[in-house]
């Protein structure tokens, strides 16, 4: 969050911080986030996850406006991302990888893409961003045999497993492209990524470092993301 507010402040967004204590209760977040819904001085809204487990996410996520969904989350913008219907917005993480591919001029189409993770917020939203801009997609979970195989034959891997290291170089492909969306903690304490950077960067032509990589990228995106709502909102 302290990222996120600094990120505004940079790029001259009015970012207002909601703050609750930690047994509020469901319908003091509804409240909350309805008067927010109801402001028209406010673009865009996110509900920073995870919440307290006596509250229902799901319930408090679907108060937010389509209009006002700077996250991406909810149904009416998850089901347009489905039907390639570019009016929504759209899961900032997934959303920066694309971003990310695009700028450094790695072509989708007709390639073997392959996402590892089918969460929510990055698996399900990286598979359909792949698809809708034509790559041939493949999505990997902790159920999936031959994880390995079917790694390695990938053109353009994502990984958001959150398991630190997992990628390891037998499961790329030469010259792939690696995005490496996990944040977690090596046996040092360090801050890594699912993929064993040291051991494939030499293999591969493109591989995003954590931190650094993709992490900068989604709260870029969460601005782009409000300042769309916004013009969208001023030209109604
Ligand atoms: P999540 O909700 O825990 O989902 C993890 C996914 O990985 C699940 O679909 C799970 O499969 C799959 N998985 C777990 N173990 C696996 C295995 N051994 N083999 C294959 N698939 C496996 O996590 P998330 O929210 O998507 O986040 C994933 C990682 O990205 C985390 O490290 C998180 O911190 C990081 N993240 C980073 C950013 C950023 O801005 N850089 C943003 C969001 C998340 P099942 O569905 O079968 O359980």
């Amino acid at each position: 969050m302290r990222n996120k507010i600094k990120a505004c402040e940079e790029v001259g967004i009015r970012s207002l911080s909601h703050y609750l204590p930690a047994n509020a209760t469901q319908k003091e977040v509804i409240e909350l986030v309805r008067a927010l819904a109801a402001d028209k001085s406010v673009h865009g809204i996110l509900v920073q996850l995870p919440l307290p487990k006596h509250l229902n996410a799901k319930e408090i996520l679907a108060e937010i406006p389509a209009e006002k969904d700077a996250d991406g989350f909810c149904a009416e913008n998850v089901g347009k991302l489905t039907l390639n219907d570019e009016s929504g917005t759209v899961s900032c993480t997934p959303y920066g990888v694309m971003e990310l591919l695009k700028r450094y001029g790695v072509s989708l189409c007709g390639k073997n893409a392959v996402v590892v993770g089918r969460s929510n917020i990055v698996g399900r939203p990286m598979v359909l961003l792949l698809l809708n801009a034509d790559a041939t997609v493949t999505v990997c979970h902790s159920k999936t045999q031959g994880l390995k195989d079917i790694c390695a034959r990938a053109d353009i891997l994502v990984s958001a497993i959150g398991k630190a290291k997992f990628i390891t170089a037998d499961m790329v492909k030469e010259g792939a492209v690696v995005i490496d969306v996990g944040m977690n903690r090596d046996a040092a304490g360090n801050l890594c990524g699912d993929v064993d950077f040291e051991g494939v960067k030499n293999k591969v032509s493109l591989i995003t470092p954590v931190p650094g990589g993709v992490g900068p990228m989604t709260i870029a995106m969460l601005l782009q993301n409000t300042v769309t709502l916004a013009e969208r909102a001023e030209l109604c």
